[in-house]
């Protein structure tokens, strides 16, 4: 048996890939109910693949395609997905978690149960749980999050960024997934469907500011000022959006050691300037199925072996992209409308495509 720590994206798409498997698992959560936060997320090539190749894909299929539009300084470069061959879903983080869980079984699934000691024996695992009672198992995952210590000191790094995210009714549809820069902030708006979409909204932040004290009234009203730059948002209810708000902040990268194997967050969680944490969980979740169903002795070690490159290039990526759209001094700020004019968005989105069409073709193999 596989034990499970952790009912997030990453410890759900593992339940999920080993039940393929035929392999017996269990997830321990210590939330007595999974907690619905209000935020998407944006599923992407190798998200939506996972979700097909687990069969839960057809979901999705009310979410259009979009375009994306990406405005620096009132000058939007629009780029139609399909053109780059991006495909680009965004779904609220509840459906995506309610779509992963749909097919478990739910007595496989321990809500209000945390591990409070473990022991890797050579070729088994034994955990003892909050209630007393103890388990035992093959391999132990944590796929508890960033803050998660059951595999590894969290090593965690403040990127200086402040960020603010919801899920927000609309007056009408909107059909761009847009980004804009200004200076110290960034704000994103994509559509979940024609009734809601997804805000998010990032500050940099000064040492000794708190930007959990500013005003929701305050913030609001600097948003609505941006609607001469970005239209959709008077397309916004703002009235009644729910936020949720947190610093940005990146992990050490650590896989774990011997059969106590780290995926997703707990893992590597990456800052989310790219939009791939998620995804990269998944990833995580569907090779580990296949090295646990391979038997292999050192999941840990084979874990990092297939996915360290990988993950490392899109953790760099991703806090280089998110010190880039905040850099305000004002010669960064002339060098990055000068990069932004001249840069080949097409050329630049089609090899991040293709970097997430790489795991794309490793999924057949799995
Ligand atoms: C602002 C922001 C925007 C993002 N946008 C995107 C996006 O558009 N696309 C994308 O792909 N990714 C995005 N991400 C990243 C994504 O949200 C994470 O990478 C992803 O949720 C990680 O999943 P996980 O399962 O590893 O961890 P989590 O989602 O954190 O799940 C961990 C689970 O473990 C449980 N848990 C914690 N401690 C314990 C314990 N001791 N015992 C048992 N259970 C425990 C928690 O309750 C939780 O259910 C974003 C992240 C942020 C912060």
């Amino acid at each position: 048996m596989v034990i499970i720590n952790g009912a997030g994206i990453a410890g759900l798409t593992l339940a999920n890939a080993l039940q393929r498997k035929n392999i017996p698992f269990v997830v321990l959560e210590q939330a007595e109910a999974l907690q619905v936060l209000g935020a998407g997320i944006a599923l992407q090539n190798n998200g939506l693949a996972i979700l097909e190749a687990l069969g839960l894909a057809k979901e999705l299929a009310i979410s259009p395609v979009l375009q994306l539009g990406v405005g620096p300084f009132n000058r939007f470069r629009r780029v139609t997905m399909e053109g780059v061959g991006l495909r680009c879903h965004v779904v609220h983080r509840s459906h995506l978690q309610q779509m992963l869980l749909t097919s478990l079984p739910q007595e496989q699934i321990r809500l209000g149960t945390s591990i409070s000691q473990h022991e890797l024996n050579a070729d088994s695992v034994s955990v003892t749980l909050s209630d007393g009672s103890q388990l035992h198992g093959k391999y132990l995952v944590n796929a508890a999050g960033i803050r998660s210590e059951l595999h590894a000191p969290a090593q965690l790094r403040d990127s200086g960024l402040w960020c603010w995210r919801s899920v927000v009714p609309l007056t009408r549809p909107v059909t761009c997934f847009s980004e804009v820069w200004f200076g110290k902030q960034r704000l994103g708006l994509a559509p979940i469907d024609e009734q809601r979409a997804y805000l998010f909204h990032v500050i940099k932040t000064k040492p000794g500011q708190h930007p959990e004290k500013i005003s929701t009234a305050q913030r609001e009203q600097w948003i609505r000022e941006q609607h001469a730059t970005l239209a959709d948002i008077t397309a916004l209810d703002l009235h009644n959006a729910t936020w949720v708000s947190h610093p940005i902040q990146d992990r050490t990268i650590d896989w774990g050691h011997g059969r106590l194997v780290a995926i997703g967050d707990a893992a590597h969680a990456l800052t989310p300037n790219l939009g791939q944490g998620a995804v990269l969980a998944m990833e995580d979740a569907m090779e580990l199925a296949t090295i646990i169903s391979n038997n292999i002795v050192n999941p840990a070690q084979e874990l990092a072996r297939l996915r360290h490159r990988r993950v490392a290039h899109m953790h760099r990526l991703s806090w280089f992209f998110g010190k880039m759209a905040h850099a305000d001094g004002k010669i960064a700020l002339k060098l990055k409308s000068l990069a932004f004019r001249l840069l080949p968005m097409r050329k630049n989105l089609a090899a991040q495509v293709s970097w997430m069409n790489a795991f794309n073709h490793r999924l057949k193999e799995l």
